[in-house]
């Protein structure tokens, strides 16, 4: 399946000073401050490729710093908690939902990146009437888990013909730029 682990980090503190009253989505920070527990939680990062769900203290670092400029009168006051965590991402940022071609009975609901828990309901509902009555709801169709089948087969050709070595398992799109001659060395 073509996914990728887009790593997210988050704190949670205490602080003294005002803090938001609901959350926020910080578009040009590209972080999020949720009120929690009488303090608030900062999330952000979206590191893609990471292996394991370690919570660096340097990205959790740098995110706190990003939304601090928003929140100038607000300082955190310790213990922190710190976490990581790993989100499954794909090639379109669209999530894979749907029946898992060639393994009858078999149905996947994954890649959902950012917004895990807000397509939550929205993909168990269109789910359940595919697994439990058969129904393919049309609104499933963009997330088919065969939508990559033919483009990777593609990519893995291309990328062998080019010279490249056997491709990790990735998508499509890293596959391809991995394979750019005309620029060696960098990312295409
Ligand atoms: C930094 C960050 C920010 C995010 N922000 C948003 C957001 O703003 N909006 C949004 O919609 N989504 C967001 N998400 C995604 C969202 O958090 C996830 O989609 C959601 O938490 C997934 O819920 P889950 O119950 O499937 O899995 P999880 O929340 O991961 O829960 C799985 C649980 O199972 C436990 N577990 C694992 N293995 C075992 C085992 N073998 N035995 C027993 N227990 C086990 C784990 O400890 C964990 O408690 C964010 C994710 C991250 C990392």
């Amino acid at each position: 399946m073509r996914l990728r682990a887009g790593k997210g980090y988050s704190i949670t503190a205490l602080g003294t000073g005002p803090v938001p009253t609901h959350p926020l989505k910080l578009i040009e920070a590209n972080v999020a401050c949720t009120p929690f527990d009488g303090g608030l939680r900062i999330s952000g990062m979206f590191e893609l490729g990471a292996r394991d769900g370690a919570g660096r203290a340097r990205p959790i670092r740098h995110v706190l710093r990003r939304a601090r400029r928003y929140l100038p009168d607000w300082t955190p006051t310790g213990p922190a908690v710190r976490l990581a965590g790993m989100r499954p991402a794909t090639p379109d940022s669209l999530p894979i939902i749907g029946a898992v071609p060639g393994h009858p009975g078999l149905f996947t609901a994954t890649g959902p990146g950012t917004l895990g828990l807000t397509l939550a309901p929205a993909t168990a509902a269109l789910l359940a009437s595919l697994v439990l009555d058969g129904r393919d709801a049309p609104e499933l169709a963009p997330f088919a888990p065969d939508r990559f089948g033919r483009a990777g087969h593609r990519a893995r050709t291309d990328h062998h013909r080019l010279g490249g070595g056997h491709p990790a398992p990735g998508w499509v799109g890293a596959v391809v730029r991995r394979a750019r001659p005309d620029r060696p060395g960098r990312p295409g």
